[in-house]
Order: structure tokens, then C-alpha cells, then sequence
């Protein structure tokens, strides 16, 4: 069946939904193939979120390490810092396309939300984000961003008051309001078609990376290393790459703070379960019983139970091998970039990075890695600074409450 991925991914949805995957559907079957559409989504692409992103050479860093020859693809130059925005300014597209007014979306981290604000304003959408209100607490600066950009935040009361709870809240949303409303899923994961659709969109990645690559090396790259929460950003590199067996694929989990239940956010490496939530059966982290098992990171995109559909089959299949890194090596990787090449990685992009300093060493000289840089850190400052610089950082905050309280 086109919907399944060996035995992951499915459309576990109520009846009242069936009728509008199908829908979309056959819309994206449609979209996909139709020139204009793919005219308009490319001219977004160059002239809104800055698209090609630079393919860095990282000259620095490979003379430190003095093996493969690095190359650093810059996916947090997009316009809103993250891959995030290749999703949702095709899937905003899409929706207009079908006719709809308005999009909804939920968010946990808000870097979903962020994108989707974003594009629903350039593209004249009505939108909506849900955010579990324990997350929107935590994640003030992105609540801020996405009201910003004119879109609603609904904060979210039911059970943890986190990211599933969000889902759920849209998918009940969704119900009632298909008519006139797009549902835009943030991850490479959902019923389907939503896999299939955020790999195409994302696909991006990719298809450029294999462009650039060519041009400067005449030939492809040997490896490829990607941050994997819902596996967005991996399977949009590793795409085009999927059927040269040559090409090494490599995606790096959250491993946190420790091996132990809550510690980390790891399916693959860790070995969690099969399971169906959320409308689709994949690999989540979750309790013996089949609950949802909180999970820990010190990124907040990269704290998701569950993983696309595609990728826990590439998973099984080996294809994309699958390592993690904690959040001490994350850190240290952060800084690393940081100075040798003058990057300031998003923490999750950080993820990449961290178990880049480890594979690469051991590849030979005339070997090519490629490391995604999935998005730009700036957004991390309340959890870098804190982290790097506690006692300055308190400082800052405690002068800055007394002189908005003064
Ligand atoms: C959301 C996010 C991720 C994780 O999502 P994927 O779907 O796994 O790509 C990774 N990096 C950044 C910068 C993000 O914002």
C-alpha cells in the first residue's frame, strides 16, 4: 500500500478526517506535477526565504580534524533561521491552491509555529497555532514571534499542556473546520500523505546539496549528517541520495542527559517501541503500558516521541544509520563551530555537529562529509547563556526585571 513504509505510517485518523486526507491527497499528487504550482513554490523559495542556501566549504575544521573534507550546508540562512520554512511555504501554497482560507498548525517548540506565521502572512492565509500552555510558557520569544506575523496562538489546557496535546487539540480542530482550513504538519510524519509531502517539500535540501556538491567536487559526497527529531530536515537531505548506496546517511537522535526512561528523546538508538499515535504507527518513546514517555533535551525541537514513518523503516532496513549525541557533546559542539568557522548552530543542528566530531576522524582524507546546519542558533540564547554563562546571564535577567518592575 503507497501509504506505508515497511510496516510504519498508515492513516490511523477518525472517519470525519478520512475524507480530507483524501483530499489532500490528491491535491499534492496533483501540486507536485503541475509546473505553475512548482514555478510559484521556487519563485517563494528564492525571492522570500533566500533560497539556494550556501554550501560552506568548513576549511577550518577540517584541517583541525585532518581527515574528510567538511562541507557545512546552511539551511539556518532561510529567512526565519531554519529548514522549517521550505514545509511550510510549500504546504501554505498547497492550501491556497485547494481553496482554503486559513491554515492551523501546532507547535511545541515554536519553530514550526514561527514558520508557518510567517508564510500564512506572505501568502495572505488566516492562521492559527496551537501550543500546549506548559510550552508556551517555556517559549515566550516564539509565542511573541508568531503573533508578530498576525497569526493566533491557541494555548492548549488538556492533559501534559505539551506538544501532543497540541496535536490532538488540531486534529479535533481540523475536524470542524476542513471546509476552509489547511491542517500543516510541521514534521515528516502524520497520516499519510503527510510523510511523503514534507519529504517532497523539504526535498530541497537535497536536491541543491547534490547540486552544489557536484559543481565544486565533480563528484557525490561520501557522507551526509543530519539532526533527526521528526526527521524533517534528515530525509530532505538524504532524499536524492536514498539510492546511491555509496552515500553514507547518518541521522543523529537526542541521547540528552543519560540512557535511563526521561532522560532522552532516542527511538532508534534506544530501541523504543512500535506504536500508533497520532494518526500514523511508527517508533515513539513511550512507557511499557503504551504511553507517551516524557522525554528530555536540551533542544527543544528535538524532544518529539515519535519519528517519521520513512525513517523508522530506513531505520530497520539500515539505510540511514542512526547514532545520537547528549547534551554535554551538543554543547561542546555548539562552541566548536562557533569558533573555528564563525557558525552559530541551532541546538539541534548542534546534534549533528557533535557526532560529526566524532565520525570524521575516522573517515579517510580523501573522503567528503557533508553536516547539515539545520538552523541558526540565535533562538537558543535563553538556553546557551544560561548554560555557558549562568552567573552573567542571571545578572542580565535580574536587572532587567527590576527595570520593567521599577
Ligand atoms: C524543528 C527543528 C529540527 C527538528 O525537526 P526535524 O523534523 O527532525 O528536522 C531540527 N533543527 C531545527 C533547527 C529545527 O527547528
Amino acid at each position: 500500500m503507497p501509504e506505508y513504509f515497511g510496516r510504519y505510517g498508515g492513516q490511523y485518523v477518525g472517519e470525519v478526517l478520512k475524507p480530507a486526507l483524501v483530499d489532500l491527497a490528491s491535491a499534492f499528487a496533483e501540486c507536485r506535477k503541475d509546473k505553475k504550482f512548482l514555478a510559484e513554490y521556487k519563485d517563494l523559495l528564492t525571492h522570500y526565504a533566500g533560497r539556494p542556501t550556501p554550501l560552506l566549504y568548513a576549511e577550518n575544521l577540517t584541517r583541525a580534524l585532518g581527515s574528510a573534507k567538511i562541507y557545512i550546508k546552511l539551511e539556518g540562512l532561510a529567512n526565519t533561521g531554519a529548514h522549517k520554512i521550505n514545509n511550510a511555504l510549500g504546504q501554505a501554497l498547497l492550501a491556497k491552491k485547494m481553496g482554503k482560507t486559513a491554515v492551523i498548525a501546532e507547535t511545541g517548540a515554536g519553530q514550526h509555529g514561527v514558520a508557518v506565521a510567517a508564510a500564512c502572512a506572505r501568502l495572505g492565509l488566516r492562521c492559527e497555532i496551537f501550543m500546549g500552555a506548559v510550552d508556551a510558557a517555556r517559549q515566550q520569544p516564539n509565542v511573541f514571534l508568531i503573533k508578530q506575523y498576525g497569526a493566533a496562538v491557541n494555548i492548549v489546557n488538556d492533559g501534559t499542556k505539551t506538544l501532543k496535546d497540541a496535536v490532538n487539540a488540531c486534529l479535533k480542530r481540523w475536524s470542524a473546520c476542513y471546509a476552509d482550513a489547511h491542517y500543516l504538519i510541521g514534521s515528516a510524519l502524520g497520516p499519510y500523505p503527510y510523510p511523503d509531502m514534507v519529504k517532497f517539500f523539504q526535498g530541497v535540501i537535497g536536491r541543491e546539496l547534490k547540486q552544489q556538491i557536484f559543481q565544486r567536487e565533480r563528484r557525490l559526497p561520501d557522507v551526509l549528517i543530519a539532526c533527526c527529531g521528526g526527521g524533517s530536515n534528515a530525509i530532505g537531505m538524504f532524499a536524492p541520495f536514498l539510492k546511491n548506496k555509496k552515500t553514507r546517511l547518518i541521522a543523529v537522535e537526542a541521547g540528552g542527559a543519560g540512557n535511563k526512561p526521561g532522560q532522552h528523546a532516542s527511538r532508534i538508538c534506544r530501541n523504543s517501541p512500535a506504536g500508533i499515535i497520532e494518526g500514523y504507527k511508527s517508533r515513539f518513546v513511550q512507557t511499557a503500558d503504551g504511553q507517551a514517555q516524557p522525554t528530555r533535551s536540551i533542544s527543544a525541537g528535538l524532544d518529539y516521541i515519535g519519528i517519521g514513518p520513512e525513517l523508522a523503516a530506513l531505520a530497520d532496513s539500515g539505510r540511514i544509520e542512526f547514532t545520537l549525541a547528549k547534551d554535554a557533546e551538543v554543547l561542546r559542539a555548539y562552541r566548536c563551530l562557533a569558533r573555528t568557522e564563525g557558525l552559530l548552530f541551532a541546538l539541534e543542528s548542534a546534534h549533528a555537529a557533535a557526532a560529526a566530531l566524532k565520525i570524521i576522524p575516522q573517515l579517510p582524507k580523501n573522503k567528503i562529509a557533508v553536516i547539515n546546519m539545520s538552523g541558526r542558533g540565535d533562538k537558543d540564547i535563553f538556553i546557551t547563556a544560561p548554560a555557558l554563562y549562568k552567573k552573567e546571564w542571571l545578572e542580565f535577567l535580574r536587572q532587567e526585571t527590576e527595570r520593567l518592575c521599577g
